[in-house]
């Protein structure tokens, strides 16, 4: 039967359909290429010690340049590429670009900021050869393990097979750090705190945008830390917006935080020349 509908298959396929079926086909050629034409760019959010403001993370958050279509968003790119498994090369590009970045903030500037790389379900369930590099080229440099924060969604987690239990134990046994991403939203379920070893929670923006005295995110968020700090995890707060919700946080006992009202994700350099400006002593600042 099969056979049969194949022949006829573009019949049910409208003009608009298959117009953008090619541009998703010229988009994924384009992103093939983007890696060794250069168009990739890691770019760093500082994350903050919510007691002290201090930058002591970033987030590594990947973009793409594009030569015609300026800046685009992981959140247009990255299904995009795990569907054409691209994600294995952007992924294995994108760490060995976090682990040089942060081996140079030691070694020139005596600073060792943790950094989060998010990692897409498919690159922890399959792609055994690239997760060896990884670790391989982490291997190569004088780097803290401890120094890289591997952020996962519940996502990686949904398939309970035996790879990915291997894979997230080899992680910690290496000593990298491991973060629950996004977390309250999708496919929460406590049972992932059970069965694995995470280092830190960051709970989502959905839960902390919008953020005032007696609402219900609020509470969420205070649930969720008091949670976390009985497991033995630290919080980490994404898309802080607003001095409110950073006040609250705070006072909540939320750990770490992050969010345009602290500071937008910004290249390399940019996020180097934060670090040096912070570190100067205060008469030169
Ligand atoms: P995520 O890991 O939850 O990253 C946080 C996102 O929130 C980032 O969006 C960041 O720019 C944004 N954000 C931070 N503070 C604020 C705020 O105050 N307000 C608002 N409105 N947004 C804020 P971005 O950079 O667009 O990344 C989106 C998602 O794309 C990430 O969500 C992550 O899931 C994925 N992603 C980014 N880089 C990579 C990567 O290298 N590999 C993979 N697999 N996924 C990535
Ligand atoms: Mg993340
Ligand atoms: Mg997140
Ligand atoms: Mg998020």
């Amino acid at each position: 039967a099969a056979k049969q509908l194949g022949r006829n298959r573009f019949a049910y396929f409208s003009p608009a359909m298959q117009a953008r079926a090619q541009e998703r086909r010229r988009t994924s050629e384009e992103l093939r290429q983007a890696i060794a034409r250069g168009e990739l760019h890691v770019h760093y959010q500082p994350i903050v010690e919510m007691e002290t403001g201090k930058i002591v993370k970033a987030e590594a958050l990947v973009r793409w340049r594009h030569p015609e279509r300026g800046w685009i968003s992981p959140v247009e790119f990255i299904p995009l590429a795990e569907e054409t498994r691209l994600i294995f090369e952007i992924g294995e590009w994108v760490f060995r670009t976090v682990v040089t970045d942060s081996a140079r903030w030691i070694l020139e500037q005596g600073r060792e900021i943790q950094v989060g790389v998010n990692v897409s379900p498919l690159q922890i369930s399959k792609g055994g050869a690239s997760f060896a590099r990884c670790m391989d080229f982490l291997e190569t440099h004088a780097l803290p393990r401890h120094s890289i924060i591997v952020e996962i969604t519940e996502g990686s987690l949904l398939q309970h097979d035996r790879t990915v239990e291997d894979r997230l134990r080899e992680l910690g046994e290496r000593g990298l750090a491991l973060a629950l991403d996004d977390f309250g939203t999708g496919y929460s379920s406590l049972s992932y705190l059970q069965q694995y070893r995470f280092e830190f929670l960051k709970i989502d923006r959905a839960f902390v945008g919008n953020m005032k005295t007696g609402s219900r995110q609020l509470a969420l968020c205070k649930t969720i830390i008091a949670m976390a700090h009985t497991l033995d995890m630290r919080v980490i707060s994404e898309g802080i917006g607003d001095a409110d919700a950073a006040e609250l946080l705070r006072h909540a006992g939320c750990d770490f935080g992050q969010g345009f009202f602290f500071h937008q994700p910004m290249p390399a350099e940019a996020f180097e020349a934060l670090l040096r400006a912070r570190a100067a002593p205060p008469a030169l600042r």
